[in-house]
């Protein structure tokens, strides 16, 4: 070093500390009274053209006044670079002041850093340099999709989800923007530590190395991107630099309203290059450390409704925010188009827009936190799951009369999950079809009429499935029982005055059992959810399964579990609820979970059963089974098992559990809480011991305008229902208790 900065730039008695850096190897050299930097690259072709290009534009920024930019300085034969032993040399001067990372981000620092940045942007647009035009390299955003390859080094799969989440959206939300979207030269690494400060302001930048021809909008989507890192309110510090950027050199709309996505994109391409890094060098805790900034803004990121972002950045920016439709008008659209019959959750009825894992984004702005919707068992929009689904849909979508691989492979890692006796699946497009095809079957198999079913017990929206759903047919509107209809009292352990330990069960179990006797042996089949959902998340008391399924099947019926609410690891301990009975029924009724909210269904039972059913008319159903739907469903159990979603259920619902139960310790209404995993019922009364309806719904509103979604249940509609997302942690649980208890505080206290 010493011999080429003597030889070369006539620099002598020096003193030579190494730098930071990424591509090139530096030192700052300290000579009297002046100071440089020294960088060293391994030499190619390429490089050097590079560098040819970068020290031009270093040279048309020099003449930017009151901005610091490195200067190159030439050889004292006025030559820019020197090639020698296989390497490049080249000196800059050395820019001074304070790094952007090592002072206090004022706003008016922040702002600064945008007018710089602008500046700075502003006057690359002269700059065209072809070299950097065909530049390509995974930093920059617009191969952001580049990075995808190193997803795979992500050891934790949630974790890899979430990364994969946001490359999913940015083809989703960026891509189709791409050939519209302003290019030039950008810095393309406006960093903590790239930027340099004095007197409170930004005064320079300094390592063009990642310097690159891309969208423009990328200069401002990375510097903001490092100034959230650790901050309290991130969108309030990006707008400080947006209205700085925007007095100099305004953004478009189309530029800011993509910004959301631009910004998860850096965190995920610095995210993945650290999970790569990482495999190079495994004991890298500096890697580790470095990434974690990374990681945290990231998940906070998740938790910002992207409208939010893109409203906060086009008023930084001095635009309107985008118009949105009116919640009056699409209430009267919707009245006018769709029948009284459907129904709205809550008082105020929420316009939905997005969603991603645990949370919905609202069409204002907010973020909601689901802590009721266990379709989305996977979490809201998996990317895995939204892949299986596009993948298969872009290439075959058919039906069960052709043979393809994607039934194959789901029906054999779904019967997997059963025991050997349970070996027959049916697909069909929703739980009530599968209602109602399991009970064409019973019936076919027994050759009798009548079904038992339990008080409040819900099972479909078909005919069949209203006429086995006491839920339905025995409320209002005179639908009334039908004749072959035989029902049994629902077993809810809580307010018989019994106990759970068997007694509450056999008592149970007695009633139904005379109700057997009575149906004189013409009961077809008896069916029964594990934890009753509609009925107000009520486990069936212990052992009464057991007794009653020896019962039924002596009179020659079939039991179905209908597991359609609590199958697939919700319950943590068990995949599937009738394991908790210690029972197997002969038939399964799937759904919801079962696709992540893909509309498919399955009825599963036994070779016999199966075999019984094919002696009747063929079963076909056009969508029942088709690849696509297969391809989702397969993808749902293989984010079970990758994540470990059962194990997390159990984990995360014995912790709201514990945080229900001392909330129960201060408020007398909290009567009952029930439930297993992340299936939990809390039954309200009031102080006489009479069903709460009326607490229940305003828990339930009030923690809608808090932005938590629950939901109501039961005959009385006084049990509160809490059945998220799988992918909803112990974070999300203690923000829920805490609204709770604000909320019980002020509607009890
Ligand atoms: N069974 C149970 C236990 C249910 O809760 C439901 C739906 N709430 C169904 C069956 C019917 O499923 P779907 O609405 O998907 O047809």
């Amino acid at each position: 070093m010493e011999e080429i900065l003597s030889e070369y730039y006539g620099l002598n008695q020096i003193r030579l500390t190494p730098l930071e850096g990424y591509d090139s190897i530096n030192f700052k050299v300290e000579t009297k009274g002046k100071t440089h930097v020294l960088k060293q690259y391994p030499h190619s072709d390429a490089t050097q053209e590079l560098l040819h290009a970068e020290n031009r534009i270093l040279v048309h920024l020099s003449k930017l006044q009151s901005i610091d930019f490195p200067k190159p300085i030439n050889t004292k034969d006025g030559k820019e670079l020197v090639l020698r032993e296989g390497l490049i040399f080249r000196l800059l001067s050395y820019v001074e002041g304070d790094f952007l990372g090592n002072i206090e981000h004022t706003p008016r620092l922040l702002k600064s850093l945008g007018e710089f940045l602008g500046k700075m942007d502003r006057s690359l647009l002269k700059c065209h340099e072809a070299s950097l035009t065909a530049k390509e390299m995974q930093w920059d955003l617009k191969h952001f999709m580049a990075n995808e390859k190193y997803l795979k080094f992500i050891p934790d799969n949630k974790d890899r989800s979430l990364v994969d989440y946001f490359f999913l959206q940015f083809l989703e939300n960026v891509c189709p923007h791409q050939y519209e979207l302003r290019k030039s030269l950008i810095h393309n690494d406006a960093n903590d530590w790239n930027v340099l400060t004095r007197d409170g302001k930004v005064s320079g930048i300094i390592d063009f190395g990642d310097m690159c021809h891309s969208w423009t909008v990328n200069e401002i989507a990375i510097a903001i991107t490092y100034v959230m890192m650790g901050k309290e309110k991130p969108l309030e510090v990006a707008s400080h630099v947006i209205e700085g950027y925007q007095s100099i050199f305004p953004l478009e709309t189309e530029e800011l309203d993509i910004l959301y996505y631009l910004v998860a994109a850096r965190l995920c391409t610095s995210v993945c290059n650290s999970a790569y890094a990482k495999t190079l060098k495994p004991e890298s805790e500096y890697i580790t450390i470095s990434e974690r900034p990374a990681w945290r803004l990231l998940r906070k990121w998740l938790g910002i409704n992207p409208i939010k972002c893109r409203d906060a950045f086009r008023m930084a920016a001095g635009y309107p925010k985008v118009n949105k439709p009116k919640l009056r008008e699409q209430l009267k659209k919707r009245s006018t188009n769709l029948g009284k019959a459907l129904s709205l959750s809550y008082i105020n009825p929420i316009q939905m827009q997005r969603s991603a894992f645990q949370y919905m984004y609202d069409g204002q702005g907010n973020t909601i936190l689901d802590a009721y919707n266990n379709i989305m068992l996977a979490g809201h929009c998996h990317p895995k799951v939204v892949r299986a689904g596009r993948q298969v849909m872009a290439r075959l979508n058919t039906n069960t009369r052709y043979v393809f691989p994607e039934i194959l492979a789901y029906s054999e890692t779904l019967l997997s999950k059963f025991p050997q006796s349970l070996d027959k699946v049916f697909f069909v497009n929703s739980g009530s079809a599968a209602t109602d095809l399991a009970i064409r079957m019973a019936l076919a198999y027994s050759k009798k009429k009548k079904i038992m079913v339990l008080e409040h017990g819900y099972h479909g929206n078909t005919r069949v499935g209203i006429d086995i759903s006491h839920y339905k047919y025995g409320q209002g509107n005179n639908l009334g029982k039908q004749d072959y209809i035989v029902e049994a009292p629902m077993p809810k352990v809580f307010g018989s005055g019994l106990k759970d330990d068997g007694s509450a069960g056999k008592h149970f179990a007695q009633e139904t059992m005379s109700r057997i006797d009575g149906a004189k042996g013409k009961i077809a089949t008896f069916i029964a959810e594990p934890i009753m959902g509609c009925g107000g998340q009520v486990p069936l008391a212990k052992g009464y399964l057991k007794e009653v399924y020896p019962k039924i099947r002596a009179q020659g019926g079939i039991c179905i579990s209908d597991e359609v609410q609590v199958g697939f690891g919700r319950l943590g301990d068990f995949f599937w609820g009738y394991e908790m009975h210690e029972v197997v029924p002969d038939m399964v009724i799937l759904g919801k979970p079962m696709a992540n909210g893909h509309p498919i269904g399955a009825v599963v039972t036994t070779s016999e059963i199966s075999e019984s059913f094919a002696q009747g008319p063929e079963f076909f159903s056009s969508f029942g089974g088709n690849p696509v739907s297969c391809a989702i469903g397969h993808a749902v159990l293989q984010v079970i098992q990758e994540e470990k979603l059962q194990e997390h259920a159990k984990k995360v619902g014995d912790y709201l559990q514990s945080l229900l139960v001392e909330l129960q310790q201060e408020f007398l209404e909290i009567a009952n809480i029930r439930g297993m995993g992340l299936f939990i019922g809390v039954e309200l009364l009031d102080k006489k011991g009479n069903p709460n309806t009326m607490l229940a719904h305003r828990v339930k509103n009030e923690l809608r305008e808090n932005y938590i979604l629950i939901g109501t249940d039961g005959p009385y509609d006084n049990v509160l229902k809490i059945k998220p997302p799988l992918s909803f942690s112990e974070k999300d649980a203690d923000l829920l208790l805490h609204q709770l208890h604000k909320i019980c505080n002020d509607l009890l206290n």
